[in-house]
């Protein structure tokens, strides 16, 4: 793809939200995103959850857009095609291309110097004794850091076969996977091939606890990046001939017995199996298709099939709250759709009543946490404390609103208290933010 590492512009977005957010002005700030591509991201499934996203923010996007013109001081920026997106800053990000010393070699290179190259075997079409690697490379995936890295795994083989006068392996297979910061200390991370779809999916456990200790360990640049999630077992798709490899190897590095007694079995298979079950596309050597755990398996993940096809689920989900607003989405769509006068002027008073005024916002949600408690409202409680955590109220703050509704509510509160507790918790504690895996 022309473009270099995609969504870096979604993340200067989400950050550009979190930053007015944090200073209390967003409300004063139109955030817009103008891309060349049809969607949010290149590939559908993520680009519907991260357009979902920038909607969810209050972040106008804008697609299809080539920038023909920037007009500084008129303060436009003009489409080819004769739209004009107005602004006051705009951060422009210039055509990407291909090394200069590829354009001025003959054949080498396409029209915007990159290097067309087999996408699985990353040999130069220019001639076989070139290989191609990273962002120099013509190969329909992302040009990302990962991507140079995976691919680096089959274009050092493939060299030394070429050496050697060997067939070359058609090894590479689009393997990428880019973390995204989303701001509020939480992150994705998305993991795709040429033909895998990123699947909105949670992190295996382990890398969940890993990722969240790397969070509340670290300042948001590095907690979005949790280093300890990459010494995870990465869930990439293996072709069957690597499968076999794995499993090869893994026999040959440990015996039959995997370097365990037959007294250690029992142990070792009790240890391993909550890490098979959710690697879905570990390696087989046998046929492990038939049988009641392969029907677990499925069930599993029929399981997280349908949690997917939730909206929002790629967004930092098993959370419960997370999941209380997910689940109402459909349905206050729906309703809102049905009875629209009525609903705009819901949402008008909404606006209006939580707007920051002689009251700061902040202040307003914290009331109507304290409300959502003594209502015993789930629903409102996620929102509220989802309001009140993106608004910066701090951990105190929420305490001391609580022990409010507590006051006035007494032992109910005393239930539905603790539960807006979580939500905080939920929303507001990087510890708790679950990136995605796929
Ligand atoms: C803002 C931004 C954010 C990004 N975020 C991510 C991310 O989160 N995750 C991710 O995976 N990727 C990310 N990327 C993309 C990633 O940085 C690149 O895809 C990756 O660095 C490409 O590696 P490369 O080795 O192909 O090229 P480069 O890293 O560009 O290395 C090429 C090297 O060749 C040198 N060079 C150039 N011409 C010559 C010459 N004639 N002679 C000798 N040396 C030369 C250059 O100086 C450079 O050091 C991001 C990119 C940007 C711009």
């Amino acid at each position: 793809m022309p473009i270099k590492c995609p969504v870096a512009p979604l993340e200067f977005c989400f950050l550009a939200d979190w930053y007015f957010t944090e200073r209390g002005i967003r409300d004063q700030v139109q955030i817009t995103y103008a891309t060349p591509l049809d969607a949010a991201f290149t590939k559908p499934i993520a680009a519907g959850q991260l357009g979902g996203m920038l909607a969810e923010r209050g972040i106008e996007l804008v697609t299809e857009f080539n920038t023909g013109e920037v007009d500084g001081g008129g303060g436009r920026l003009v489409g080819y095609d004769g739209r004009e997106i107005p602004f006051d800053l705009a951060a422009v990000i210039p055509l990407h291309g291909g090394a200069t010393y590829v354009g001025r070699s003959p054949g080498l290179g396409d029209e915007l110097d990159f290097v067309p190259a087999d996408e699985h075997t990353l040999q130069a079409k220019a001639a076989p004794n070139i290989f191609v690697i990273g962002d120099a490379a013509n190969v329909p995936t992302s040009k990302a850091g990962s991507v140079t890295h995976f691919e680096g795994e089959t274009l050092v083989g493939n060299v030394q076969r070429y050496l050697a006068g060997e067939p070359l392996e058609a090894g590479f297979d689009g393997h990428a996977n880019c973390f995204i910061e989303t701001g509020f200390h939480k992150a994705l991370l998305i993991d795709f091939n040429y033909d895998t779809e990123p699947p909105p999916r949670p992190l295996p456990r382990k890398g969940r606890a890993a990722a969240a200790q790397g969070v509340a360990a670290q300042p948001p640049r590095q907690a979005a990046l949790p280093v300890r999630l990459l010494a995870q077992p990465a869930p990439r798709p293996l072709s069957p001939r690597s499968r076999l490899d794995h499993a090869h190897r893994r026999q040959a590095h440990s015996g039959p017995s995997g370097g365990l007694t037959h007294a250690d079995q029992p142990r070792r298979r009790r240890h391993r199996r909550p890490q098979r079950r959710r690697l879905l596309h570990r390696p087989r050597a046998v046929d492990r298709s038939h049988g009641p755990r392969a029907r677990r398996r499925r069930r599993h993940r029929r399981v997280l099939r349908d949690r997917r096809r939730r909206p929002d689920h790629l967004h930092l989900t098993m959370a419960h709250f997370t999941d209380v607003i997910d689940d109402l989405k459909e349905p206050t769509h729906s309703l809102s759709r049905a009875i629209p006068d009525t609903w705009n002027g819901f949402t008008q008073l909404h606006k209006a009543a939580v707007a920051d005024g002689a009251l700061p916002a902040k202040a307003k949600e914290l009331m109507a946490l304290a409300i959502a408690v003594v209502k015993q409202c789930d629903g409102c409680i996620a929102y509220h404390a989802k309001a009140a955590a993106r608004r910066g109220a701090t951990p105190d703050e929420v305490a001391e609103t609580l022990g409010v509704a507590l006051l006035m509510d007494g032992g109910t509160a005393s239930v539905y208290g603790p539960r807006a507790w979580a939500a905080y918790r939920e929303f507001a504690t990087p510890a708790t933010a679950t990136p995605v895996a796929v």
